[in-house]
């Protein structure tokens, strides 16, 4: 016996759905994010490595030579 479905065009519902969801922004973006709230003011992290300096900030990569 065939499957049934594969006589037919299957149905197609479009929609949207809500998954509302939190999560830690861990030490560094914790940091950027109270030093904003709390001072006004914008906190990167500076690569000890290149020197460059990250916004928003970024942890530093552990020394991999
Ligand atoms: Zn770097």
């Amino acid at each position: 016996m065939k499957n049934w479905l594969e006589t037919v065009e299957p149905l197609v519902y479009e929609s949207r759905i809500k998954v509302p969801y939190t999560w830690s922004v861990g030490e560094v973006g914790s940091r950027f994010l109270i030093e904003l709230r709390d001072h006004k003011k914008i906190y990167g992290t500076r690569c000890p490595r290149c020197d460059r300096v990250y916004l928003p900030p970024k942890k530093p990569a552990v020394n991999v030579s």
